[in-house]
């Protein structure tokens, strides 16, 4: 029984019954024992279909069994997949991030399995083929003909395209024996990029940086590594060697995106340079995308995926290298469910698979540099832009020395700059986080701010649908004729700029640009946004006006001038990382304007031009910056000097919530090296109708944080109406 495991097999037993534990993808915390069917054989990490309380799920066999249950109830395994076991890596994967996260084992695993129906063979599709030689055939039928010629299996819907007919020409010619049906498998995607289908001619920077990689590839150990160098240095082509090193080895990879959905331009990079489409993993795909790309991973033959944060959790059947391309970004955070880091935890999984994994940013994380200073993570630098384009020029305009109407944020040196530019025929760019028309509503008379009835937020004024908007939770009304609280009729009026008063202003100033409001609510969908990208590119588009949509990544060859209409907006929030994020949000930016031949510029409208962040911006003393942020931090005792980890208590009941609250209040962990702030109203205080109350605990680093805080949590009883949330390493406090 004792070497059972070793050999990473359960085998069968001699008549009796032998058990396993099962690991099932539910809020559990362990496995529970079934019984192996009498003459089956089942590995640790093989896939199972188990009863679970009247229904029948899907595991994974996670071990020996525990040997808890009474024989007598022991239920039986109903089948085992057709498939090969979840590596062992991946189920170590699993394991560490449940403890890491104080998450249940089972909630985890349910992100490995997030592809419903994978591990049922695929149904077949119906194709055809030609099966005879024909005569006497009419034009459409002689069309379909000749589609097919090429041997290539195809379905009917697919024929009719090609062949500009109907599909009951296909129908015909099946009838009559010239074409047959054959059973149509859709193949996994991504099974053939081809290393060297267009490799590029590497500078001598990046020729230096991707050696290491592809060094660190050949070598299959773990290795971290920081590629570092401003927008438009060229970051993208040196991973790609590092992609391409991999496909060599036969290994696949994964290329982590902050924001897959509008990720076009990388992709037709990606196809360029391997000559095949890699597969996507997002939450846009559809039921059959899922299964087949969930397939494909975890038989091995899909070899690249691109994918947002929830990729990291597809059992890869030999990974070699990954790759986490803006690793600063924020969107790498999971606030729901498992509430992890996406890029912290590529990297446990990289060191648990012994795999290279490379962290990508012209702004890295904080978190990151102090890696690379204390030399866990070593540092690729590419220093200058790719092809000789210079940095943007960066200026402050003091805002405090303009005189602009009221409601009015263009500044006259930012127009006469937008005039010049749009006379030379180059793009503008005009920068606002903010969506809507104009952030907050009020009354004239009285003063009464729209609130969200729901949330702790100021409703939004949106133009386009001519309602009041809640960016929390979705909730909207009509704009009001008059106040709701003093009665006043036609009181109400737009406060601040959004985007789509900038765009008016724009306008009224250059009545024949083409301007373009590009805002995650102006596209209808992601193919919309795209074609919006790509007019952008294009050159058709004089002025966009946009928010953070537009700041990253994309490559506007066109754009010379960007303008940024608030660029204190985040400055003066107490937030542990607001200096941080404002900085890497305005540098990127930045980084748009001037990306090819010709020079860039960007104006930086502020009340602050004298604030370290503007003129570190404006100085382009990046390094100075870190240093300065990492010395606040130092000084603060908070991360990356320590650990925090947030205690969300949330419930609709408000005096119930506070209480549950108070209680972990009492019993939080305090000391010489561990302390606990508050309970306090979260600054989001209610947020879908729910009560939120937040506890801050910070440790330094050598404490094992995870424990502690299991113990204290699970020594309060919470009724189920009120709900815990534990977040490691926050990186939102509100
Ligand atoms: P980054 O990812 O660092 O912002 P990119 O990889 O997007 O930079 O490169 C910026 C631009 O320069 C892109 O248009 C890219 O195609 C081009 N480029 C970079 N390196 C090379 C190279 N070695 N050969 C040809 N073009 C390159
Ligand atoms: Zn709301």
């Amino acid at each position: 029984m004792d070497d059972l495991f070793q050999d990473e097999s359960v085998k069968k037993g001699s008549g009796a019954h032998i058990c396993v534990a099962v690991l099932v993808p539910y809020p559990v915390d362990k496995a529970y024992d079934y019984a192996v069917p009498y003459g089956e054989a089942v590995e640790t990490g093989d896939y199972v279909l188990v009863p679970l309380g009247g229904r029948e799920v899907v595991g994974v066999v996670w071990g020996a069994a525990a040997g808890d249950v009474k024989p007598a109830k022991i239920k039986s395994i109903i089948l085992k997949y057709d498939m090969g076991p979840m590596p062992k890596v991946h189920r170590d994967f699993v394991s560490w991030v449940a403890k890491y996260t104080l998450s249940p084992l089972g909630f985890v695993l349910k992100m490995a399995l997030s592809a419903p129906g994978a591990l049922e063979p695929p149904e077949p599709m119906t194709g055809y083929k030609i099966a005879a030689d024909a005569k006497g055939l009419t034009d459409k039928q002689r069309a379909v003909v000749d589609v097919l010629k090429d041997g290539v299996i195809r379905r009917a819907a697919d024929i009719a395209r090609e062949a500009e007919v109907t599909a009951g020409v296909v129908k015909t010619l099946l009838g009559k024996g010239v074409l047959e049906e054959v059973a149509l498998y859709n193949p996994a995607p991504c099974q053939k990029p081809y290393p060297d289908a267009r490799a590029a001619q590497l500078s001598d920077d990046q020729t230096v940086a991707a050696h290491a990689l592809v060094e660190a590839v050949k070598a299959k150990s773990f290795y971290a590594a920081l590629l570092d160098g401003v927008t438009g240095a060229g970051k993208t082509e040196v991973y790609f060697e590092a992609v391409a090193q991999a496909l060599r080895e036969d290994q696949q990879v994964l290329i982590l995106l902050p924001e897959i959905a509008l990720s076009n331009a990388f992709l037709d990079r990606f196809k360029a340079r391997f000559g095949c489409s890699p597969a996507l993993w997002h939450s846009h795909l559809t039921a059959n995308q899922r299964k087949n790309t969930w397939r494909g991973v975890a038989q091995g033959v899909t070899k690249v995926v691109i994918g947002a944060r929830s990729a990291l959790f597809l059992p890869y059947e030999d990974l070699g290298l990954i790759v986490v391309d803006e690793e600063h970004e924020a969107a790498y955070k999971q606030e729901d469910g498992v509430i992890y880091h996406a890029r912290d935890m590529a990297v446990v999984r990289a060191h648990l698979g012994k795999i290279p994994i490379a962290l990508i940013s012209a702004t890295p994380s904080l978190e990151t540099v102090q890696n690379v200073w204390e030399g866990r993570y070593h540092k690729l630098q590419l220093s200058n832009r790719y092809g000789g384009a210079r940095m943007p020029d960066v200026e402050a305009i003091d805002m405090r020395a303009e005189k602009l109407d009221a409601q009015h944020f263009i500044s006259l040196p930012l127009r006469v700059a937008m005039q010049q530019t749009l006379e030379r025929g180059e793009q503008v760019l005009l920068f606002l986080n903010r969506r809507g028309y104009a952030p907050l509503t009020l009354c004239r008379s009285c003063g009464h701010r729209m609130e969200c009835p729901r949330c702790t937020a100021w409703l939004v004024e949106h133009k386009s649908s001519d309602k009041l908007h809640c960016h929390h939770c979705g909730y909207f009304c009509r704009i009001p004729k008059k106040c709701d609280e003093c009665g006043e009729e036609d009181s109400l009026v737009a406060c601040g700029p959004g985007v789509e008063r900038i765009f008016d202003e724009a306008k009224a100033f250059f009545p024949d640009a083409n301007i373009m409001l590009l805002a995650s609510d102006t596209a209808e969908n992601a193919d919309e946004l795209k074609d919006m990208l790509s007019q952008i590119r294009s050159g058709s588009v004089n002025i966009v006006i946009g928010t953070q949509i537009i700041a990253k990544g994309h490559h506007f060859p066109g754009l010379t001038l960007v303008g940024v209409v608030d660029a204190d907006l985040g400055l003066t929030g107490g937030e542990l990382r607001a200096s941080e994020r404002v900085y890497q949000l305005l540098h990127q930016v930045a980084g748009r304007a001037g990306r090819a031949e010709k020079a860039g510029r960007v104006m930086l409208q502020s009340y602050m031009p004298d604030h370290r962040i503007i003129q570190a911006l404006c100085d382009g003393a990046r390094d100075a910056f870190y240093e300065v942020e990492a010395m606040e931090r130092e000084m603060a005792d908070m991360p990356p000097f320590s650990r925090l980890a947030g205690i969300i208590i949330a419930g609709r009941d408000h005096d119930q919530t506070l209480e549950i609250a108070k209680a972990l209040g009492r019993t939080a962990p305090q000391g010489e090296r561990i302390s606990t702030f508050g309970p306090a109203p979260a600054p989001y205080a209610r947020l879908r109708g729910k009560f939120r109350f937040r506890l801050l605990v910070r440790a330094d680093k050598g404490i094992d944080l995870q424990k502690t805080i299991a113990a204290w949590v699970d020594g309060v009883k919470c009724p189920s109406t009120v709900r815990v949330y534990v977040d490691i390493d926050p990186q939102s406090f509100m």
